[in-house]
């Protein structure tokens, strides 16, 4: 069958067998959608049922976690952990605690991971997880109580050389250190099964910088390569969380002004730029919202979410000439693309998982604003990852240049492949359909050379 068929049958299989998952099928749609000219070529992978077995997860827990609150309840959650794909090393990919956290978005995330990770080079699987627990409002005890109860199935599941899970949303160094205290008591290891671990006991320099960082050195690298740069350029970052946060001070570091940062009540528009230092301690130290760096910051204004205009998103409506979508997924949508482009917006560069909806994407591509898909732009997160790993298993540690340098290294070499596969395909400058051919072949290719498992 033409590839085309091949595609919208191996949909149609989702929509069967998945029908309640909308925001997989949105991801599955992407990827499979822009693979298409690849599939024609190498009929191969139809012939190996490649697709169909793709987009199965190789196994999938679904557990109970309880714990008690501070007024002595028990109280019961979710835990989940999707492990998508170990044909190119064990499953990696990060935990989120947030209460819309379902089977849907886990897949979602982690068949996004499998392609991701291979575009890092390194020998990395694909796997996502989580709990529908909101770890805002908890005490420092509650947090540590869940955790804890969390990894007491979690650990009976992973291992440094089978599955080794991060952090993501609502997932930072407290939780990774209260997870990592409660592995090693059940387990009796203390080996790098989790990642971003603290400095002091086996974490790696630029772990916790190396997603937003890693987006601002992809970005740039458009930039060069159209013979511009971030210096004087004013930027609007969504998000104040840890991808927010060191996107804001790379992009400062290149000379850039982001004027407007956010988070799920509403966002702050300041006018002078964000005081970095300020925005770390209300978020990193006291754990407080935006809303209290308007309160704080003179000349800062705060709008809250009750008075967006209906259907858009509030952040992005402030002018910029560069976008970084660093919050959730499908934050950005249409009518937001559209706004950044008569504000004349030049590029956006995706921190978040699937920031911008199918439709706010074909609209970026359409319209000539450059464009950094996340699979690519947000991979310095596992990519560093995957160097705490290797300094793990070498019992070493690295200075921050060192972490850095590599870090830079391989954003600018997923930056090369993703456009030179772009242009290969005859898609110049569709980032999008770069990454995924270029992260789809590595992976199907391995899933034909290790036979039907
Ligand atoms: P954090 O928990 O540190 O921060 C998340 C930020 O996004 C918070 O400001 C949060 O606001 C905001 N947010 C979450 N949900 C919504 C929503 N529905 N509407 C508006 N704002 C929202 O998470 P990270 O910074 O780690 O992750 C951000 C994104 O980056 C996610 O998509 C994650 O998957 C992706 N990512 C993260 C990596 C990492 O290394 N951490 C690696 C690669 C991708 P609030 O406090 O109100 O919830």
């Amino acid at each position: 069958m033409s590839a085309k068929s091949y595609v919208n049958e191996t949909l149609d299989l989702i929509k069967r067998v998945s029908s309640r998952q909308p925001i997989f099928l949105q991801c599955a749609t992407e990827v499979l959608k822009s693979i298409t000219p690849l599939l024609d070529l190498n009929k191969q992978y139809e012939e190996h049922a490649v697709l169909q077995r793709m987009v199965m997860p190789e196994r999938t827990i679904i557990f109970r976690v309880v714990y008690i609150d501070d007024k002595g309840h028990a109280q019961t959650h979710f835990g989940y952990r999707v492990q998508f794909s170990s044909v190119l090393g064990p499953y990696k990919g990060g935990l989120r605690f947030h209460p819309s956290v379902n089977l849907d978005i886990l897949k979602f995330l982690a068949f996004e991971q499998i392609f991701k990770n291979s575009l890092t080079g390194l020998h990395i699987g694909g796997g996502k997880g989580g709990a529908n627990f909101d770890p805002k409002g908890k005490s420092d005890a509650e947090i540590m109580r869940f955790c804890q109860a969390f990894m007491s199935e979690l650990s009976k599941h992973i291992g440094y050389s089978t599955d080794v899970p991060a952090g993501d949303i609502g997932v930072g160094a407290r939780e990774i250190g209260y997870m990592f205290g409660a592995y090693k008591k059940i387990t009796s290891k203390f080996d790098g099964t989790l990642t971003g671990k603290a400095i002091n006991w086996g974490g790696s320099l630029v772990r916790k910088e190396a997603t937003g960082y890693g987006a601002v050195y992809f970005a740039n690298e458009i930039l060069k390569d159209n013979k511009d740069s971030f210096e004087g350029k004013t930027c609007v970052v969504s998000g104040s969380g840890n991808v927010a946060i060191y996107t804001i001070e790379k992009l400062h570091q290149y000379g850039a002004k982001v004027v407007a940062i956010s988070d799920s009540d509403g966002y702050v528009y300041d006018k002078d730029g964000i005081d970095l230092e300020l925005l770390k301690d209300i978020k990193e130290v006291r754990r407080l919202r935006v809303s209290d760096y308007a309160n704080e910051k003179k000349g800062a204004v705060y709008i809250s979410k009750v008075n967006y205009e209906k259907g858009t998103n509030g952040v992005w409506s402030v002018p910029c000439d560069c976008a970084f979508p660093s919050a959730t997924q499908n934050e950005l949508s249409l009518e937001d693309a559209k706004n950044l482009h008569k504000n004349g917006c030049k590029l956006i560069a995706e921190g978040a998982n699937m920031p911008c909806t199918l439709e706010a994407q074909k609209f970026i591509l359409d319209s000539g604003i450059f464009y950094a898909p996340a699979k690519a732009a947000n991979a310095g997160g596992v990519a560093t990852s995957g160097l705490e790993m290797q300094q793990n298993a070498n019992m070493t540690s690295w200075t921050f240049e060192e972490v850095d340098q590599k870090l830079h290294a391989i954003m600018k070499d997923i930056y090369t492949r993703t456009s030179e596969t772009a242009k290969e395909f005859g898609f110049e400058n569709n980032l999008v359909a770069g990454a995924n051919i270029a992260g789809f072949k590595k992976v199907a290719d391995a899933m034909i050379e290790q036979g039907y498992i």
